[in-house]
């Protein structure tokens, strides 16, 4: 039963987004421990989860 894998998911992984603010792009690491922000307008990217973030901006890739 795959059950395990489940629980074995990879811990961190890169995304990409996409500010909706001014539409810069930028890699965020989903571990990231902390609120990540748009390194051109400061707008919130990404909120910080329990274990991962959450990301508030568009995705739009993700890397394994
Ligand atoms: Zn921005």
């Amino acid at each position: 039963m795959p059950e395990e894998q489940l629980v074995k998911k990879p811990r961190s992984f890169f995304i990409k987004v996409k500010c909706s603010g001014c539409g810069n792009e930028q890699i965020i690491f989903s571990a990231a421990s902390r609120t990540v922000h748009c390194l051109a307008c400061n707008q919130v990217l990404a909120e910080s989860g329990s274990s991962r973030i959450r990301a508030v901006a568009k995705i739009i890739k993700a890397h394994l």
